[in-house]
């Protein structure tokens, strides 16, 4: 009896050691994983990495993600807003550079960012008077351009913090979530919103949105990253030369918000259907809708696709120099251009770069803007039990025969 028992105590104690020092080498090889200056490497991932941006003003911490494909281009996300703050791509001579606007700290995020490389929601672009009325139901929405509501009102998706999840592998990706609950800056119903960001092995971005509503909504979700294909550092993207598959555009009232016509691009300085420089016609202020705009920021209604693709084609764009191509592809039936206007000089970006008027142009892939009131625009209405779901794909390559 007394051996067995001293024998059991032995047989006890052996085992406790040995798990103490299991433990004990598990957490020092997972801190050797997980430590290393502020950047942490996720275990056994090796295409995204994450590290803290900052803290929110209720003392939250805001995540930047970077994601890395084998070719060496990277993208840089953080959950606040779903925006992406740094985006490399190569010239014809592989030269890597950053090719959106952005800032390097949160903090400016927090306090003036004209929606730099931010998801828009709940409505991208402008609802007029910030008022539509749903199932005989008149909503009131947070009005925050002039009279109009514009990207969501005064707290938009770009605004928030998102629930991210990091997805590695060959093409890594980044998931976000958010709920915005009923009566969110004036909208109906509790939406869960999904968006991710993949970063393809061929150097394409996609983009896929999804969205569910309890109550009958309007949803219209889009990304507003500024791109300069010469680098954000370089100045305007005036010669930066533009190719859109649109032959008709939306005009607007002096308040942007669409008049209802549908315009023929022919013959107008909105006709980008073959490439043209972006500064061609930009200031050709003999054009009201220039004039309205100070320069492009109108919604250009893509031309059907030819074939059953998934994604129709939205435009390239060509900066000679570089010899830097964008294409852009979408299942969404418009694209906003939107030329920087109301940039001026204010806003300091990264690298300390003051971003002057047009130093970024959008292409903000979505529904037409103020469709809510317009009852021949494409219905961006949202109803429970249906799932909204749009995807837009980006992609760099080179064009090597462009002049240096
Ligand atoms: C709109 C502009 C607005 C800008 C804000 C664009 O999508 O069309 O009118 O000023 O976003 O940065």
């Amino acid at each position: 009896m007394a051996y067995s028992t001293t024998k059991h105590w032995q047989v006890a104690r052996f085992i406790l050691i040995f798990t103490i020092l299991a433990s004990a080498c598990q957490n020092q090889e997972s801190s050797q994983t997980e430590k290393s200056d502020n950047t942490v490497k996720l275990k056994a991932q090796t295409n995204i990495k994450q590290q803290e941006f900052g803290n929110m003003p209720d003392g939250t911490t805001a995540m930047l993600y970077t994601l890395r494909n084998g070719q060496g281009m990277e993208v840089k996300i953080t959950n606040y807003g779903g925006t992406i703050t740094h985006w490399t791509a190569p010239d014809k001579e592989g030269k890597y550079e950053d090719v959106v606007l952005g800032f390097d700290s949160l903090s400016a995020y927090l306090t003036s960012s004209p929606y730099l490389g931010c998801i828009i929601g709940r409505y991208g672009n402008r609802i007029a008077k910030g008022k539509f009325t749903l199932e005989g139901q008149t909503y009131t929405l947070a009005v925050n351009n002039g009279e109009n509501h514009l990207h969501g009102g005064i707290k938009g998706f770009d605004k928030v913090l998102w629930e991210a999840t990091p997805l590695d592998g060959e093409e890594p990706a980044l998931k976000l979530t958010y709920l915005s609950k009923d009566g969110e800056e004036g909208y109906p119903g509790n939406l869960q919103v999904e968006v991710t960001y993949r970063l393809q092995k061929d150097n394409a971005l996609r983009i896929d949105y999804q969205a569910t509503t309890d109550k009958t909504t309007v949803v219209n979700l889009t990304n507003h990253t500024y791109f300069n294909l010469l680098g954000h550092t370089e100045g305007d993207i005036l010669g930066h030369e533009l190719m859109l598959n649109a032959s008709t555009f939306l005009p607007v009232d002096r308040t942007m918000i669409p008049t209802g016509e549908l315009r023929a691009v022919k013959g107008t300085v909105f006709d980008f259907t073959q490439s043209t420089p972006i500064g061609a016609g930009i200031n050709d202020t003999k054009d009201e809708q220039i004039r309205f705009g100070m320069g492009y920021d109108h919604s250009w209604v893509l031309n059907p696709p030819t074939e059953k693709e998934e994604l129709n084609l939205v435009g390239k764009v060509l900066e000679p120099k570089s010899g830097r191509v964008l294409e852009v592809f979408t299942t969404e039936p418009a694209v906003q251009f939107y030329t920087g206007n109301f940039l001026n000089g204010n806003i300091i970006g990264k690298r300390g770069v003051a971003y002057k008027q047009r130093y970024g142009f959008c292409l903000e892939t979505q529904h037409y803007p103020d469709s809510p009131n317009q009852k021949n625009f494409p219905s961006t209405v949202l109803k429970p039990n249906e799932t909204y779901q749009t995807s837009t794909l980006y992609r760099f390559s080179v064009n090597s025969s462009t002049a240096k």
